[in-house]
């Protein structure tokens, strides 16, 4: 008889994702473990993926890319997880093989998408098999396990707060910069977030969703709604030099104050919000040809733009230790945790910016 979970997917019909049954994963390879999850979370990735037909009939979409468990099983060649052991579950994993050549894209495997083709399935769903769990898993010392609050600001290690942080980082941040983020989505939230912990004088954080704006002021940004004027303008006014520092946390589907989506309209505004010298960290999603900017503005200006999908076992040693110090509390975002049967339902309020951050708690 075989064992069936519970996961989300979707077949192919934008703006739908279900729950089904989903066979239990087994150890396949001595390397793997077997992750009981405690909490997932819905990301401003997946609602790309959302709007558009991912999956179909027979091949689903499987979602879900940040993760926190325990562990209830270990393969023969597992050395340093036990059953019992807390950990992240990064959405880009080791592949377990070390490489000196440059990696064609990033050394890893990702969670979440159509099963094959390099993803594994979603993380959205009662238990996930982890390969190379020695290297991809990112021990958390969990010990109060009814304390909700500390199990999601670590669950957010698995993503967005290593996005935010990272982020900031390639954006050359250091303490006493101001800085710029566009978008006050989960990331973007992080990202002023991470910046304010990490010295910054001042902080915009840029908008249109009210609640967003006031989750941004709620730790010390300064909001900036663009559909009041335009934000470069707004920002100028207080900083007549321009920030420091800048970080696009929005993605190739930006809009403009009339809601009409715009790809390069952050990217632009960063470049022309930012002071000589200064840089701009790129981790909203873009695809090649999405963003139509004006590389030469920046380049005269001598500003550095530098981005891309961001590896959280690179940066976890940075932000565990703040979390488990309490001098960091990432969960601040989450306006909502709920069973993986209300995913549909918080789907649609995410995509219509009802809530800042939901997390599925198992
Ligand atoms: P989200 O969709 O919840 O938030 C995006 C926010 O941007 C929304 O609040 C929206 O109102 C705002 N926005 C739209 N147009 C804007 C504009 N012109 N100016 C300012 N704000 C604008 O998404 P999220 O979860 O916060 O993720 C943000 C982006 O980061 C997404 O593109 C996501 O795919 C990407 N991401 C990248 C990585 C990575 O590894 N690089 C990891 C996680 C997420
Ligand atoms: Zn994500």
């Amino acid at each position: 008889m075989s064992l069936t979970m519970r996961a989300v997917a979707q077949f192919g019909t934008p703006f739908n994702v279900s729950v089904i049954d989903r066979p239990m994963p087994t150890i396949l390879n001595g390397t793997d473990v077997i992750v009981r999850m405690n909490a997932s979370a819905i990301c401003g990735s997946d609602l790309h993926s959302y709007r558009a037909a991912s999956g179909s009939e027979e091949h689903p979409y499987l979602y879900g890319h940040e993760g926190i468990g325990h562990v209830v099983e270990v393969g023969d060649s597992v050395q340093f997880l036990s059953v019992g052991d807390y950990v992240v579950i990064p959405d880009n994993f080791d592949n377990g093989h070390f490489t000196t050549e440059p990696d064609v894209y990033v050394p890893s495997l990702s969670s979440g998408g159509v099963e094959g083709g390099g993803a594994l399935p979603g993380l959205q769903a009662e238990y996930a098999r982890i390969p190379f769990a020695d290297n991809s898993l990112i021990p958390v010392p969990v010990t109060d396990t009814t304390n909700t609050t500390t199990l999601i600001d670590y669950l957010f290690t698995s993503d967005i707060f290593a996005t935010a942080w990272s982020g900031v980082t390639w954006s050359g941040f250091e303490p006493g910069d101001t800085i710029a983020v566009f978008g006050a989505g989960p990331v973007g939230l992080l990202a002023a977030y991470s910046a304010l912990l990490r010295g910054a004088s001042r902080v915009y954080s840029i908008d249109r969703v009210r609640n967003r704006l006031s989750l941004a002021e709620s730790i010390g940004a300064i909001p900036i709604n663009f559909e009041d004027a335009d934000p470069v303008a707004q920002i100028l006014a207080l900083e007549p030099n321009g920030v420091r520092r800048g970080v696009e946390a929005v993605g190739y589907e930006a809009v403009d104050a009339s809601g009409a989506i715009d790809s390069g309209i952050t990217v632009r505004q960063l470049i022309n919000v930012t002071a000589p010298r200064g840089g701009i960290g790129v981790v909203g999603l873009f695809s090649s040809g999405q963003a139509d900017i004006d590389y030469g503005a920046a380049y005269a200006k001598m500003v550095s733009v530098s981005g891309g999908i961001v590896l959280p076992l690179q940066v976890a040693g940075e932000i565990v230790p703040l979390i488990n110090s309490g001098q960091a509390h990432p969960g601040f975002i989450v306006t909502s945790v709920i069973g993986i049967e209300e995913a549909p339902e918080y789907y649609q309020r995410f995509n219509r910016t009802e809530e800042s951050k939901v997390v599925i708690g198992f």
